[in-house]
């Protein structure tokens, strides 16, 4: 079983909405057991019924999750027209045995949300359970928890600024260094 924290699925459903109706895609990062963030990537395809994800930016999501101690676990797609389950373009293109593929299907029937493992031609089914314990760093909704991280450090840089201006004679310029940050 799968775990799968809740935003990246509002992530990945936000992006399908945006893009419609070309295909959206993007990489998944997280554990073997744990998805806790996607990535998005430009759609290298003109069409809108199959994607190729840009490798730069794949290279990319490899990079920093490997700074985070994390892995690229797999891809995620969306099907603006037809159902969430892999086309046969989506076989045949698969490359990295043992990857998670998320589809997305976005049609009239409402957010269809599936994942699979796709081996050769063969493509299995995976169950997934949602948690909403997790922390995003990356694009996203992770982008606006990180922008919101950096003002809380601001605010703490100020505060200490005061402090140390009430205890000091270097005041005046502690506080305009600080107050530039
Ligand atoms: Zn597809």
């Amino acid at each position: 079983m799968i775990t799968i924290v809740r935003h990246v699925l509002d992530d990945v459903q936000d992006h399908a909405r945006a893009d419609a109706p070309r295909e959206c895609c993007g990489l998944l990062v997280g554990t073997a057991e744990r998805i806790v963030d996607s990535v998005r990537a430009a759609n290298l395809h003109e069409g809108t019924t199959r994607f190729l994800i840009d490798p730069r930016d794949h290279v990319r999501a490899i990079r920093d999750s490997r700074a985070r101690q994390l892995d690229v676990v797999g891809f995620y797609h969306s099907h603006p027209r037809s159902p969430a389950y892999p086309s046969e373009t989506d076989v045949a293109e698969s490359g990295y045995a043992g990857a998670l593929h998320l589809i997305v299907g976005v049609g009239t029937q409402g957010p269809e949300r599936r994942l699979f493992r796709i081996d050769g031609t063969k493509v299995t089914e995976v169950a997934f359970s949602l948690t909403d314990q997790g922390q995003g760093t990356g694009r996203g909704s992770g982008t606006r928890e990180q922008g919101s991280e950096i003002r809380d450090q601001r605010s703490e840089v100020r505060d200490q600024g005061q402090d140390i201006g009430d205890k000091g004679p270097e005041t005046g310029l502690r506080r305009r260094l600080t107050n530039d940050q």
